[in-house]
Parts: C-alpha cells; structure tokens; sequence
C-alpha cells in the first residue's frame, strides 16, 4: 500500500489471508462456503513410525489453495469456520487487474499478505 492510499478502517474486511502453517487441509472452510469460491488441492503422505511398536502416520499436505474473490461475498464464513485459525481478515486490500481473472488469487500471495499485507 503506498503513502498516499487511505488507510482501512480497523475492523473492515479488507482481503482474506492464509496462515499456511495452520491448515490440515480439512477442506471444512471450502465445503462451507456458500459461493463455492474455495479452491483447495491437496494429498496425503505416510509419516514412519518413530517408535518399534508405533503406527505409521498419515498428513494432509497442501498442494493449491486459492481464493476466487470475484464471487467471494466476504461473509466471512470460511474464517469463523476453521478449526485451526488458518484463515485471518486483512485490513489492507489488494485486488487490481484487468478483470475477474485477475481476482483469483493463490495461496502463496494469500500467504504473503498474512506475513506482509502491505506487500
Ligand atoms: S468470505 Fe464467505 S464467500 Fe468469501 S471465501 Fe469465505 S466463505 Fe466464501
Ligand atoms: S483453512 Fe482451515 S478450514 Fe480451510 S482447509 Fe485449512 S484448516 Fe481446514
């Protein structure tokens, strides 16, 4: 955001962000959206056992996570959904291109604004 945008009111709904670190992949957020506007890809891997008599574990790891907010109606439904506080309102917007293509955005950039919404 430059000097000369104005600032977002404190609690406006700005541009949703992911905490990557914090989702299992449970697809909740997605199936919960009204606008089907969640588009979530991943797949599981075994985790050995660590200890002689222990199971093998299973993990959900993330492969594609992205947000459509062209549809997106920002009810904020998907952030109070989550399990894992894996999804967090932004105050600063970011949207600009040339269409509705354009709005279609991916989990790294959905992950920087989380880090670095301003970026
Ligand atoms: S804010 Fe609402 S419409 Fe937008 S992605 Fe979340 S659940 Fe879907
Ligand atoms: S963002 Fe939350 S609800 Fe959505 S898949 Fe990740 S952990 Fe599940």
């Amino acid at each position: 955001m430059t000097d000369a945008t104005p600032a977002s009111p404190a609690r406006s709904r700005g541009s949703i962000v992911l905490i990557e670190e914090n989702c299992t992949v449970c697809m909740l957020c997605a199936r919960e959206c009204p606008d089907w506007c969640i588009h979530i890809e991943g797949h599981k891997e075994t985790i050995p056992a660590t200890e002689p008599r222990g199971r093998d574990r299973q993990v959900n790891v993330l492969d594609r996570f992205a947000i459509d907010f062209a549809t997106c109606m920002f009810c904020s439904i998907c952030i109070d959904v989550c399990p894992f506080d894996a999804l967090a309102w932004s105050p600063e917007y970011r949207f600009s291109g040339e269409g509705p293509a354009d709005l279609l955005i991916e989990r790294d950039t959905l992950t920087r604004w989380g880090v670095a919404p301003s970026e």
